[in-house]
């Protein structure tokens, strides 16, 4: 299904050209400009943007990657150095002295009184018998290696993982392809189609608008018969699934509304098919062969044959207010 957010949330980009990632000083990832125009109920912006991208509604180009905590899912992990032995992040590149006979330590062990001394074997020592280098040593544990092992530490609960062992997070921009561009003008008349029907039938119609007490739930249409206290309100669908069907009947009877679920592939779920059957929804397949115009036919997605109540009889069922008709 659409929501009324996701396509206006693709809307959009016929204006602007691309939704990119926000990468906030902290690391963290945000797609800003998209979680701006979807709803609440929707999915978060990522969600969305990447199920559009599966169906090719949209494209998405790389842009970089990021690395998430395995243990809370923060992104923006921070690179560190650890101690190989203990792991311990307190490993700090020093200079140490290393003798013949093998003993290496930080060059405070080998200061005597009279100029330098082993602290292990005891040998006064000439400065042309100790090497300088550079090494780690461990605060933590006083482990002193070469090469410390990588780690990316997170910020929000700082926890250490092997630069393998985070979720690595590929990040995209997401553009509209031609196809998407065909998809969405689908939708769009779909819906105008939807709100023009009604309009014929003498309901007021608002597209993209909120219903409900709160107001905070958008529907495609809503179409309102003040003088008849008719109320439809109109969803759009791809092919439409029995759960998010049976939400938003759910939805429609708690805003005393009758729900109209327009399919623009002409197929339906099998159980969306048999809820149709009764009077508490109607279906209606989106057609632009020639004229827009919708139908009360549909397939159902288990079956290959059409599914065909009454012809037009439910259309008028669902589209009119009921008793206008016997009355004029
Ligand atoms: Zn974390
Ligand atoms: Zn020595
Ligand atoms: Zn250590």
């Amino acid at each position: 299904m659409v929501s009324p957010g996701e396509l206006r949330l693709i809307d959009t980009l016929l204006e602007d050209d691309a939704f990119e990632p926000d990468i906030s000083d902290d690391g963290s990832v945000n797609y800003s400009a998209a979680a701006d125009l979807l709803d609440e109920i929707d999915d978060d912006p990522t969600v969305v943007l990447e199920r559009f991208a599966t169906r090719g509604v949209l494209a998405d180009g790389f842009v970089s990657k990021v690395y998430v905590c395995p243990e809370c899912t923060s992104e923006g992990l921070q690179y560190t150095t650890v101690c190989p032995a203990c792991g311990d992040p307190q490993a700090i590149e020093t200079t140490v002295l290393e003798h013949v006979c093998g003993y290496a330590g930080p060059e405070s062990e080998f200061e005597s009184e009279a100029g330098y001394r082993c602290p292990d074997c005891e040998q006064d020592l000439e400065s042309v018998d100790i090497e300088k280098k550079l090494r780690y040593s461990c605060q933590e544990c006083t482990e002193s290696f070469d090469v410390p092992d990588d780690r990316l530490r997170c910020r929000e609960c700082s926890s250490m993982f092997p630069p393998l062992e985070t979720i690595e997070r590929v990040l995209y921009r997401y553009t509209l392809t031609p196809e998407g561009e065909t998809w969405l003008a689908r939708q769009k008349a779909a819906r105008r189609t939807a709100a023009e029907a009604l309009e014929e039938r003498r309901f007021e119609t608002e597209i993209d608008t909120t219903v409900g007490d709160d107001g905070s739930r958008r529907v495609h249409v809503l179409a309102e018969d003040g003088l008849m206290g008719e109320r439809r309100i109109v969803s759009v669908h791809e092919t439409p699934d029995a759960e998010s069907v049976d939400e938003f009947c759910a939805f429609a009877e708690s805003v005393g509304a009758h729900p109209v679920v327009v399919t623009t592939s002409g197929t339906v779920e099998t159980d969306v098919a048999k809820r149709a059957e009764g009077s508490e929804l109607t279906v209606l397949t989106f057609d632009e062969d020639g004229e827009s115009t919708l139908e009360p036919e549909y397939d159902t997605t288990e079956s290959v044959g059409a599914y065909r109540p009454g012809l037009f009889e439910r259309l008028t069922a669902a589209l009119e207010v009921p008793g206008r008709n016997g009355r004029q």
